[in-house]
């Protein structure tokens, strides 16, 4: 055991505060990192106040992890100590289900485990990366390109792979009109990706305020959604549209927008479920879907894009004392565009 640092909340819906734990020894196949940086992810806000039901406390959040490398098990082979390193969602699965096969581990038909409010094998739960280090068997730490700014790279390892899978698994690219309906985390790492890919890129938002700077992050065009001409205007015209809007509102609308045989993906996950009538589905044969992160080879692949050109995060970096304080301003939208935690200041 390893005593670990972190912040916790110890039941539903309680400010998050300091709170002592313990790590797994690491095992020979484990590295265990010192987090540098923790993005904070609507899910973290999501599952410390139990809105999806099921949640386990004392809870630390935090799945946008990335660090450095201060100890290997005997037999670890793709880190040294003192490599940047990287953690997500997931730390484990099956690794025998079709899923896990063909490197979609956070389908696993068992259930993969979930790097904060989950079980590991022994039953033990998760503890996310509002600490001051994690041990992860390696084969789900991921490798930092070193020419990225580690601080913007944290939300890379959910926001970034949430939207970057999607859009490849729908073959998002050149000649194609793409809709991303909200500009928060997960908004903003989708615009710049479907940009990257070479798609046509319109941008869905509620706040005036984000306009200006859709556009600077590459949106060809801006849309409030709360505007019905300028909805009405794009109707029938998507090849895909991506929603990662976090509380309950009209998807209705959205489908209609879709030409036919087009789909939309939804990666935000409300509080209460949707209402949508069948027949913008039925007269257009459109395509309602879901996505969950990605996986390690795909995460590994996103981050290695990114690498390439030059793409992170645009982070408000913050104290640990001031979450629950960044949990209230992510709530009201006011994050421009991901708030990542220093974890240097765990001990302040
Ligand atoms: P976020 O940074 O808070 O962004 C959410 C955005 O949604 C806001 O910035 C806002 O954009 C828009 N929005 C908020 N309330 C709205 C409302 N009532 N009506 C319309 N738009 C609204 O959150 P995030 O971290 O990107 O996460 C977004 C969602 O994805 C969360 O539900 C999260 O749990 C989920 N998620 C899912 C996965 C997955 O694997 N599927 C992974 C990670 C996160 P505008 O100001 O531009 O309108
Ligand atoms: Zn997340
Ligand atoms: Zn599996």
């Amino acid at each position: 055991m390893t005593a670990s640092r972190g912040y916790a909340a110890q039941v539903a819906k309680a400010p998050l505060a300091p709170f002592t734990f313990d790590r797994r020894t690491p095992g020979p196949r484990d590295v265990q990192i010192e987090i540098a940086f923790c993005g904070v992810c609507h899910s973290d806000l999501h599952q410390v106040r139990d809105e999806w039901g099921g949640a386990i406390f004392p809870m630390v959040p935090g799945h946008e992890i990335v660090g450095t490398v201060v100890a290997v098990g005997s037999e670890v082979q793709k880190f040294s100590v003192g490599d940047p390193a990287g953690v997500g969602c997931l730390v484990e699965s099956c690794r025998t289900c079709p899923s896990c096969q063909e490197g979609l581990e956070q389908y696993c038909t068992t259930g993969s485990t979930f790097t904060y409010n989950g079980r590991d094998s022994d039953g033990k739960p998760t503890y996310g990366g509002y600490a001051n280090d994690i041990v992860v068997n390696e084969d789900f730490a991921l490798t930092i390109p070193a020419s990225l700014d580690l601080a913007g790279v944290a939300p890379l390892l959910c926001a970034g792979i949430t939207t970057y899978s999607p859009l490849r698994h729908w073959k998002v690219g050149a000649g194609q009109k793409v809709g991303v309906v909200g500009l928060g985390g997960l908004g903003h790492m989708a615009l710049k990706f479907a940009k990257a890919f070479g798609a046509h890129v319109v941008q869905f938002t509620t706040s005036t305020s984000k306009i200006e700077d859709a556009k600077r992050l590459g949106a060809d065009e801006v849309v409030l959604s709360s505007d019905p001409a300028a909805m009405k205007a794009h109707a029938g015209t998507f090849d895909f549209i991506l929603d990662t809007v976090s509380a309950p509102h009209d998807i209705q609308g959205f489908l209609g927008m879709l030409k036919r045989d087009g789909t939309m993906t939804l990666v935000g996950v409300p509080d209460a479920p949707p209402t949508v009538h069948p027949f913008p589905l039925i007269v257009g044969r459109r395509s309602l879907a879901g996505s969950l992160i990605g996986g390690i080879a795909e995460t590994q692949e996103m981050l290695d894009f990114c690498g390439t050109h030059s793409i992170t995060s645009d982070v408000e970096v913050i104290a640990m004392s001031t979450i629950n304080e960044a949990y209230e301003r992510m709530l009201k939208g006011d994050v421009k565009y991901r708030f990542v935690i220093d974890l240097a200041t765990l001990d302040a």
